[in-house]
């Protein structure tokens, strides 16, 4: 079964279950969502009685716990132990965070690896390894999916080869994975129209069952331009075929597939109209309209 759905809200009132509803209004089968604002860090308690009303209607429709998705904010950054205080803390969120997803019973964390600055590759690779290693020791279920990024200055985790580096050195494998970013790979690089060679040479150096999440996005660059600006889906340089032939391809079957292409006009969601087209597999020439109807009527 395709499952598609899309970054939804998590606000502190409704939590869990406002993102639940939030998911079904797009018609979607999974979602991933932050446990507060992406860019900062401050996290409100979890009500368990929301998160219970958020399971009950998530069975009514068919929504797998296993298909949603967390993610952690973007400034947590493992990479960089320059400021020791700032590295601790990165550390020490993503632990929190850890368990926020063990008491929400989410099975999956996605996690931008980190950005080097200006220290030596090698020594950040070992601090995110390091950083990985004692958070997952300290909480206990969640699995860490590592992001693969556009090669904006100096993110890690830009290519097959950095990824599998932090991967072997984890020492609990069953606890890390990885999420495709289809923006991120064309960004840095990958050309997604021959998708099939990259999951084969991914297969070969790390294992195709470690992907367990995929970010369908368009690209606002070109190929290789590392800049990573999400575009809507048909409506950008890598194009509609090609972003169908991921979400259908047979070896991510049963991967979720996340939408994070840009609201139009910064204010309507585009995710119902978009998953509208994934599932007819018919592009839509007149998206933006139909979005802006769709919301003002
Ligand atoms: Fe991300
Ligand atoms: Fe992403
Ligand atoms: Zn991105």
């Amino acid at each position: 079964m395709l499952l598609i759905g899309s970054h939804v809200s998590y606000k502190n009132e409704t939590q869990l279950l406002g993102s639940v509803k939030e998911a079904l209004s797009y018609k979607s089968n999974c979602f991933m969502f932050y446990t507060g604002a992406p860019q900062n860090t401050q996290r409100g308690k979890i009500d368990d009685e929301l998160t219970y009303r958020a399971y009950e209607l998530m069975k009514e429709n068919g929504i797998d716990l296993e298909n949603i998705i967390c993610h952690a904010p973007y400034i947590v950054n493992l990479a960089n132990d320059l400021d020791s205080e700032k590295y601790e803390f990165a550390i020490n969120f993503l632990t929190n965070e850890l368990r926020r997803c063990d008491q929400l019973g989410i099975k999956y964390l996605v996690l931008h690896p980190g950005s080097h600055m200006k220290i030596e590759k090698n020594h950040a690779i070992y601090n995110i390894v390091k950083g990985l290693n004692i958070a997952l020791s300290t909480s206990s279920n969640t699995v860490v999916l590592l992001e693969t990024m556009a090669g904006k200055g100096t993110e890690l985790g830009t290519n097959i080869c950095e990824l599998k580096e932090i991967i072997n050195n984890i020492d609990d494998k069953n606890r890390i994975g990885v999420c495709l970013d289809t923006c991120h790979l064309n960004d840095s690089g990958i050309d997604i129209s021959y998708f099939d060679e990259y999951l084969n040479e991914f297969d070969k150096e790390i294992g195709i069952d470690k992907i367990k999440c995929v970010h369908v996005n368009d690209s606002k660059n070109p190929l290789g331009s590392h800049k990573d600006r999400h575009e809507n889906i048909g409506y950008g340089t890598i194009g509609f075929d090609s972003l169908i032939g991921v979400i259908y391809n047979k070896k991510l079957e049963n991967v979720p597939k996340i939408l994070e292409t840009p609201y139009v006009n910064r204010e309507y969601p585009p995710y119902n109209q978009e998953i509208e087209m994934i599932r007819s597999k018919t592009f839509n020439p007149n998206l933006y309209q139909d979005i802006l109807d769709y919301y003002r009527k």
